[in-house]
């Protein structure tokens, strides 16, 4: 295994001292500290690792993804240090810094038209990975995207906080962070709460639309065939206003930026704390940091954020 890859994980743990309410902790995982800068370097690396060892994919082949964006840098890094050729294929709405790094790592970036949603960088993928012969992670429906949380973020939670946790609040993408870390907390802890955090917008809060907050939200059943949904005590919606607000107040009060999934995790899971008895701790996650989106002026007004 190429060096970086063993700079994959083992990620720094935070209490929110100053937002979490009195007598209760909230505690947050920063993904950011990974070496493609979020939670995705985990699951890029199992996804390629496991085809690599059963054959679906050869040394040196090409890897073929649709990606919000962290899972394709991810892959990019990954992908690379594993001597293979990789294809991003990304809806136009998502982070062009997102897009660079890609294409600095090593990989090739096909853009799809914002409206056609994740479903267009689906087909699209689909598509070149048929003419070209190429592997397709697919990080929707990929066990080895769960395996990833199961095996490693999971375990990191449960030992940095010593197995007291009495909640778990996660963001929602592909649904493998949730999935993954739920599964082996609540094996452990058979009264830990989990609950999953979706923007408004996201088709799990009964709504179809736009939002800011990128990462998280499904669009489609398509997007949430990794979701366990026993593993699920509550689904939590977040707008766009509530994560913005508490990206400043992450910012000035407790000197941690995470991107909007971050900070839309963060509105949970203070909310969750405060419901809980005295002495509660609520476990949470910021998969990335938001640098990757300060050009579109995500840490600005609240109105500049907003614009298209
Ligand atoms: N936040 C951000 C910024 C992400 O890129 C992702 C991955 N899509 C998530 C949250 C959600 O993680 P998962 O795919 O494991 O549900």
């Amino acid at each position: 295994m190429s060096g970086v890859l063993y700079a994959i994980g083992q990620t720094p743990i935070v209490p929110l001292a100053r937002l979490s309410p009195p007598g209760r902790m909230v505690y947050a995982k920063l993904e950011w500290h990974n070496p493609g800068g979020s939670v995705k370097d985990r699951p890029a690396l199992y996804m390629l690792r496991t085809a690599l060892e059963d054959g679906r994919l050869r040394p040196g082949g090409l890897v073929v993804e649709p990606t919000a964006g962290n899972t394709g840098i991810g892959l990019a890094l990954v992908g690379r240090a594993l001597g293979l050729e990789v294809v991003c294929v990304m809806p136009a709405r998502f982070s062009p810094a997102k897009k660079a790094l890609m294409e600095a790592y090593g990989a090739t970036v096909v853009t799809t038209p914002a409206e056609g949603g994740m479903e267009a960088a689906i087909a699209k993928a689909r598509e070149i990975a048929a003419v070209e012969g190429g592997f397709v992670p697919n990080q929707f429906r990929n066990p080895a995207n769960v395996q990833a949380h199961y095996e490693t973020t999971g375990p990191e939670f449960y030992r940095q906080l010593e197995g007291r946790i009495d909640a778990v609040v996660l963001g929602g993408g592909s649904m493998g962070t949730f999935t993954g870390v739920v599964r082996y907390l609540k094996e452990r802890l058979p009264r830990l709460k989990a609950y999953l955090v979706q923007p408004e917008g996201s088709y799990l809060v009964g709504e179809c639309g736009p939002h800011k907050v990128e990462g998280i939200g499904a669009d489609s059943p398509e997007t949430t065939a990794l979701l366990d949904c026993a593993l699920v005590d509550g689904v939590w919606k977040v707008t766009d206003r509530e994560a913005h607000a508490m990206l400043q107040r992450l910012g000035r009060e407790e000197g941690v930026l995470p991107g909007g999934s971050g900070a839309a995790a963060a509105v949970v899971a203070l909310a969750v704390a405060a419901q809980l008895p005295e002495g509660a701790r609520v476990a949470t996650l910021f998969p990335d940091h938001a640098e990757r989106y300060l050009v579109q002026g995500i840490l600005g007004r609240f109105e500049e954020w907003k614009k298209p």
